[in-house]
């Protein structure tokens, strides 16, 4: 069944329909209709998934899809067009650029926390660079996946884009198929056996993962504005986001006050009661709620602990003075924990982020120059945002991605039409001047040759 998919799309592909820019054009704009119709649909998908507030289904997912979509259709014919480069003594005459072309048929493998922009944002970029395109949304968030494949055959062609339902074993009979280029967005255990799947056809790959991304809060700061912005990154889609704050690093003196910021937010979000808040989100699934509450063992939590497995609800919850190697610290959270762990310094903080996997996020909450300065010399990760939480994430003009552990391949915007494109080198030569290349042809010895 998935091989007659894949076949089917590669079928397609070889028609060569997907390729002409307007046809591009027409199935972006298409796809652009298919949110703006079924916004409601969506929204009470996920809904089901994952108890998304309706607030946040345009906010989180739908707004930077349409963006998106909106610059792809707005710049394609300057991205699809060559790109001239410099040329060399030797071929000062001729026609020297880079062809960005369809790659064939890839595969998009998305994950539950955001089933929409994480699957629907890579195939923009697949679309728009020429491809045919099989998607494969993640089988946990299942009313958004049964959603996505009975709506998206009705505005998009059928054949080169079709979707593909099911558990880890239809994820494992796609990847035995040979695709042009995967691209992979969940946990990096699964992450690794993409790669390998992919190396069986020498298939490059784009990995999306995931990690512990660290923010960094110094004392030199407007407690009262961190303490909103965190709150919000962690605490939004029920702390099950890739680039939420996993953790908070910051010298004791200000730990007090920062659970007592975070108290007053939280308050201010969800009210005495964030289970009754319709704001407030669930936990996707009851494996994930007991892995969640399983790190929680052992703690008092400074704010929140409480929870409802019937509901897989749990509170928002913030833990102070986590020892450096708790189980807390080891493992990314991917719910709604957020401990705190103290440091002496900003030296003491950059070693603690530089000891650990590279991460996908960093945030660094600082008013001095030169604290936000050092760290972002003396530290790495995929993408940094300063004085707030997860923004970088919504510009298309930066490329998002990880690094090491937390990923390998960047998207968004004309990165991901690049991704998706074969970078054809091109240099076009006339006939003529034939002596300039006698320097290159045998025999080497012109003297010995004329003679
Ligand atoms: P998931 O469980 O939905 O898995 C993602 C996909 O992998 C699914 O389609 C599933 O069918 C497939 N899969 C699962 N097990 C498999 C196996 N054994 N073999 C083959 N395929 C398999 O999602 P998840 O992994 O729980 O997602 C959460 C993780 O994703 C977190 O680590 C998070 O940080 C990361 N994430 C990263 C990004 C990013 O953009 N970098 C975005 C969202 C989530």
């Amino acid at each position: 069944m998935e091989k007659q998919v894949v076949q089917q799309a590669r079928e397609a592909f070889s028609t060569g329909r997907s390729r002409p820019l307007e046809f591009r054009v027409q199935q972006l704009k298409s796809l652009l209709r298919m949110i703006t119709d079924r916004q409601g649909e969506i929204a009470t998908a996920l809904k089901q998934d994952i108890n998304r507030s309706q607030y946040d289904t345009p906010l989180l997912e739908l707004i930077g899809l349409e963006n998106e979509i909106s610059l792809a259709v707005s710049k394609l014919v300057k991205w699809a067009a060559p790109r001239p480069v410099e040329r060399s003594l030797l071929t000062i005459t001729d026609e020297v650029y880079i062809q960005p072309e369809p790659l064939g048929v890839v595969l998009i493998i998305g994950a539950w926390n955001y089933p929409w922009a994480l699957t629907l944002q890579p195939l923009v970029g697949a679309i728009a660079a020429g491809n045919a395109a099989v998607i494969k949304p993640s089988e946990l968030s299942e009313y958004s996946a049964s959603l996505l494949k009975s709506l998206l055959p009705r505005y998009l062609d059928r054949e080169l884009y079709p979707v593909v339902c099911g558990g880890v074993s239809v994820t494992q009979q796609l990847l035995c198929q040979r695709f042009d280029h995967i691209f992979y967005t969940g946990n990096s255990t699964v992450g690794r056996l993409v790669m390998e799947a992919a190396a069986r056809h020498l298939t490059p790959v784009t990995l999306e993962l995931g990690g512990k991304s660290p923010c960094y809060i110094d004392k030199n700061v407007d407690l009262r504005v961190a303490c909103r912005r965190v709150t919000w990154g962690k605490f939004v889609n029920c702390g099950q986001t890739c680039i939420a704050p996993d953790y908070i690093l910051c010298e004791p003196s200000i730990q007090n006050r920062l659970v007592e910021g975070i108290r007053q937010t939280l308050l201010e979000f969800y009210g005495p009661d964030p289970k009754s808040s319709p704001d407030y989100g669930r936990i996707i699934n009851q494996r994930h709620f007991n892995r969640v509450m399983a790190l929680l063992e052992g703690y008092t939590a400074a704010l929140g602990g409480q929870s409802d497995s019937s509901q897989r609800y749990i509170a928002p919850t913030v833990v102070k003075d986590v020892p450096p190697h708790a189980r807390l610290m080891q493992e990314e959270i991917f719910g709604p924990l957020l401990p705190i762990v103290t440091i002496s310094d900003i030296d003491d903080a950059i070693h603690f982020i530089n000891e650990r996997e590279k991460p996908l996020a960093l945030y660094v909450f600082s008013s001095n120059k030169k604290v936000i300065k050092q760290m972002l010399a003396e530290t790495t990760s995929g993408g940094v945002t300063v004085n707030d939480v997860m923004m970088h994430y919504t510009l298309n003009s930066l490329p998002f991605g990880g690094v090491g552990q937390s990923g390998t391949g960047m998207y968004h915007g004309k990165h991901t039409f690049d991704k998706f494109s074969n970078m054809r080198a091109c240099l076009v030569k006339s006939l003529g001047m034939e002596d300039v290349n006698i320097a290159r042809y045998p025999p080497q010895n012109r003297q010995k040759a004329r003679r």
